[in-house]
């Protein structure tokens, strides 16, 4: 099929015209159960009352105004925001790239404003994913994505993940901040152990760095809490966050305690589209649910029925998959075979699932799954792994 959109993915051939929860339905009918919720962006599925409604209403109001003029709808969110967690500030952004940049901007300032402007450096770790702007794609430091772009933009440090000596030997004159993600998503859905975010607060503290947590897929009620890190009781002085506060609509938001954000005045960043009311309306929407009553316990309650049948799925096919891994609904499952080959064979069962790094194949389904999606899914994956170990057994033959 030729294509006037630039060819810089490898699109599967299928379209989709109508989605209802977690259901999508194809261009000509068929209808998909999705577990990738559009790469952990449809938090609260498709054509959700409250979103449409939100949506709906803004629209017919106002849809943007620039950050010029004071935006109530943007003065609530960040408000809402910040009584539920370690912040004090926001800035708003259209992606979870932007966030980042944003927050990498903000821990350079930070220690500029306090007399340090040599250190600018961050450390962050590797298989991690940050984004695809020149700053963010020298912070995760995939060489895949790098080659051929130019110099990588100076100031990253990129040690192994878990490699807690590495790490210290890390730390110099220049070093700023550390940035990291509470669960690698791109990365092949690998936790951090919580013991390590606590040890990567100290050594932070001792150092005088900035600790940011990007929570760009992880937050947003993900694992079941509204933040990943607040599991393991330590807090990051900056996050970022985007994918899911939107439920569908590009939004993002760099979150920062009063401290971290002392360097950015008026003047120090900016955004045309950031923030603007239509995405405040959404934005406030989304998080109406996540944070309404019993909403993150029934993301709990869902996440536990699917890791253990997900448990019994690798028991029965232990040469396909070699371990499930995650926190809450953000689930990897680590593969024998090809992790793409077998997001062929769920698509197959219309199921959709998403290759990572790692050979892993993810699990991120709308936060308002209920039992039925899961039991579904979970019957899918089975008759997915049959196909595969149909195949991988033909091969053999
Ligand atoms: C997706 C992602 C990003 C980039 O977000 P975009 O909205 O694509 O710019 C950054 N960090 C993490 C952890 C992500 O998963």
């Amino acid at each position: 099929m030729t294509s006037a959109i630039l060819p810089t993915y490898a699109r599967a051939d299928l379209a989709f015209e109508k989605g209802e929860g977690a259901w999508l339905t194809a261009v000509g009918g068929a209808r998909y159960l999705d577990f990738g919720g559009g790469i952990a962006v449809a938090s609260l599925g498709y054509s959700h009352p409250h979103l449409i409604e939100a949506l709906t209403q803004q629209g017919q109001k106002l849809w943007h105004t620039s950050n010029l003029f004071q935006i109530p709808e943007g003065e609530k969110l960040a408000q809402r925001l910040v009584d539920a967690s370690f912040a004090d500030f926001v800035f708003f952004t259209n992606s979870g790239a932007e966030a980042n940049e944003c927050a990498i901007k903000m821990a350079r300032k930070y220690q500029s404003a306090n007399g340090h402007p040599e250190k600018y450096r961050i450390i962050t770790f590797e298989g991690a994913f940050h984004g695809r702007t020149l700053a963010t794609l020298a912070a995760g430091g995939q060489q895949k994505y790098l080659d051929g772009f130019g110099p990588k933009v100076e100031g990253f440090d990129q040690v192994r993940f878990g490699d807690h000596e590495a790490l210290k030997k890390a730390i110099g004159p220049e070093t700023g901040a550390i940035l990291i993600e509470p669960i690698q998503g791109e990365g092949g859905i690998r936790p951090v152990p919580q013991q390590c975010l606590k040890g990567l607060r100290q050594l932070c503290d001792e150092h005088g760095l900035l600790l940011m947590f990007d929570e760009v897929q992880t937050g947003m009620g993900r694992t079941g809490k509204l933040f990943a890190h607040e599991w393991s009781g330590v807090a990051p002085d900056i996050l970022s966050a985007a994918k899911g506060i939107g439920g569908g609509f590009p939004l993002g938001a760099c979150l920062a305690t009063t401290e971290a954000a002392k360097g950015m005045v008026a003047g120090s960043h900016g955004t045309t589209y950031g923030g603007n009311p239509l995405a405040m309306a959404v934005g406030n929407a989304v998080l109406d649910v996540i944070l309404g009553d019993g909403f993150l316990d029934h993301v709990r309650a869902m996440a536990s029925r699917l890791r253990q049948k997900l448990g019994g799925l690798q028991d029965s096919y232990p040469k396909i998959i070699e371990a499930v891994r995650g926190d809450g609904l953000m689930i990897g499952l680590k593969m024998v075979p090809n992790n793409g080959e077998f997001a062929v064979a769920a698509r197959a069962e219309h199921l959709l699932v998403i290759p990572a790094g790692d050979n892993v194949v993810r699990l991120l389904p709308p936060l308002v799954i209920g039992e039925t999606e899961v039991d579904e899914a979970v019957k899918r994956l089975y008759a997915a792994c049959a196909r595969m170990d149909a195949s991988l057994n033909g091969v053999k033959a």
